[in-house]
């Protein structure tokens, strides 16, 4: 009987076949409709009954090896990116970050869990899952829908968790790929940043541009105020939180001879810790009201949680390195190194162990419009070995590793429950400057 890692082969064919249709149909968070029924497709052919999210994408499907132990749960990030400008996209949207390959993995990995005898010598149980939305855009469509009542959460991992979709699981991983690096190479660090998001909208007075500009309040120059002040503040950041705050303007006015009576920016705050994270936060949104006050203008703030503090879980990052040295040719390894991205992952992991590491097999700037994955063999297939001898690292041996990795975690909160309660607490919708009747100005950025 051939090793586990080496059944991913057997699905060679449907893997190529997967990675080739995803890469051509990318779709945003939450949107991803038929990168969703292709692989629900692929899964119901190799036998798989899912459990589907229903009125979002994504879905999970269980194998029970009938032996008690923990289950560990194994992902496929669903969606792409808005990249208009890479030549290989499509409506727009392109797989710039390399999604296309995990759930190509996540293919391979099904394929060969699921062939007669592979979960003999496992003990516990394994969830598959392709999960919606990592990439935390689109975020005024994103609370449209938050509103109405479709999502709670703008990230697919703690929505599927308020949805009970990870309900059972006891540990959570996923491969990502990275670019530029030689082929057959893996990488594993300590984690990366958390954050928040927000969007300010800036309100002016509209007027004629030429004839009357002094009956006008301009938002575009106090939204342009708001960068410089955030710009300003860059120095009070300490190099130790990382963090990072990269604003766009999502509506810079409306006709050219009319002075803009509403602009809005959309950013994110991010950092290493949570308190970093809303320490800075406070800074920036005192940054913007400060600024739409010096001209008269207007400002509404909508600050919503992002996502949690990624942290590679030990156990987990040193079974990862093991099972990568198994099927690599070189492996990163390095617990003290740290990344200025997010993912949602680290919202699992504020519950549970997890661990996030990286594949090589794309070429170009990670969200550029550059990036190709280049290497299937690298991308996905080493990806789907590695994750399998990963799986019996853990669930082998009578889920012993596995067991003892969920018995050394210490998670930030408790339960679920109490991390939901964190994160919407996070939650805030302000009138940061008001114009009293007095003639005073009123900031609120606490
Ligand atoms: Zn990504």
């Amino acid at each position: 009987m051939s090793k586990l890692s080496d059944r991913a082969e057997h699905y060679r064919s449907e893997m190529q076949e997967a990675l080739d249709y995803i890469w051509k149909h990318p779709e945003t968070g939450y949107q991803e409709w038929q990168t969703h029924a292709y692989l629900a497709d692929a899964f119901r052919k190799l036998g798989y009954e899912l459990v589907e999210a229903g009125d979002i994408p994504g879905f999970y499907t269980d194998l029970d090896t009938g032996r008690p132990g923990p289950c560990l749960l194994i992902m496929g990030e669903l969606d792409a990116l808005n990249c208009p400008n890479h030549p290989d996209n499509t409506n727009g949207k392109a797989h710039a970050c390399g999604h296309c390959a995990q759930t190509t993995a996540l293919l391979g990995v099904a394929g060969a869990l699921k062939e007669e005898g592979a979960l003999d010598g496992l003990s516990g149980k394994i969830r598959l899952m392709a999960v919606p939305a990592e990439e935390l855009i689109e975020i005024a469509w994103r609370d449209e829908i938050r509103k109405e009542g479709k999502i709670h959460y703008f990230g697919g991992k703690p929505e599927f968790m308020r949805r009970g979709m990870m309900d059972g699981v006891d540990m959570a991983m996923m491969i990502h790929t990275t670019s530029n690096k030689p082929e057959h190479y893996g990488g594993i660090s300590k984690g990366s940043n958390g954050m928040v998001a927000f969007t300010a909208a800036f309100e002016g007075v509209a007027s004629h541009a030429g004839g009357s500009p002094d009956k006008g309040v301009n938002a575009l120059y106090a939204a342009n105020q708001a960068l410089s002040a955030i710009n300003a503040i860059r120095e009070t950041f300490r190099d130790s939180d990382h963090i990072r705050v990269h604003p766009i303007i999502d509506i810079g006015g409306n006709s050219v001879n009319i002075i803009p009576d509403k602009v809005v920016i959309e950013s994110y705050v991010r950092g290493a810790t949570m308190e970093a994270i809303l320490d800075a936060n406070r800074k920036v949104d005192r940054a913007m009201a400060g600024a739409a006050a010096s001209i008269g203008a207007k400002l509404s703030i909508s600050t919503r949680p992002g996502y949690y503090i990624r942290l590679n879980d030990t156990g987990m990052a040193l079974a990862m390195k093991e099972a990568m040295e198994e099927i690599l040719e070189t492996v990163h390894y390095d617990m003290d190194e740290w990344g200025t991205g997010c993912s949602d992952i680290g919202d699992l992991g504020a519950v549970m162990p997890t661990v996030h590491p990286h594949i090589s097999g794309a070429v170009g700037h990670g969200h550029g419009d550059d990036y190709y994955i280049t290497s299937f063999e690298s991308a996905c297939m080493d990806s789907a070995k590695v994750q399998l001898v990963f799986t019996e690292l853990l669930l082998g041996n009578e889920a012993a590793r596995a067991k003892e990795i969920v018995a050394n975690y210490k998670p930030d909160f408790a339960t679920m429950q109490d991390y939901f309660d964190f994160m919407d607490g996070l939650i805030s919708d302000k009138e940061a400057v008001r114009y009293n009747e007095d003639g005073t100005v009123t900031l609120d950025f606490a």
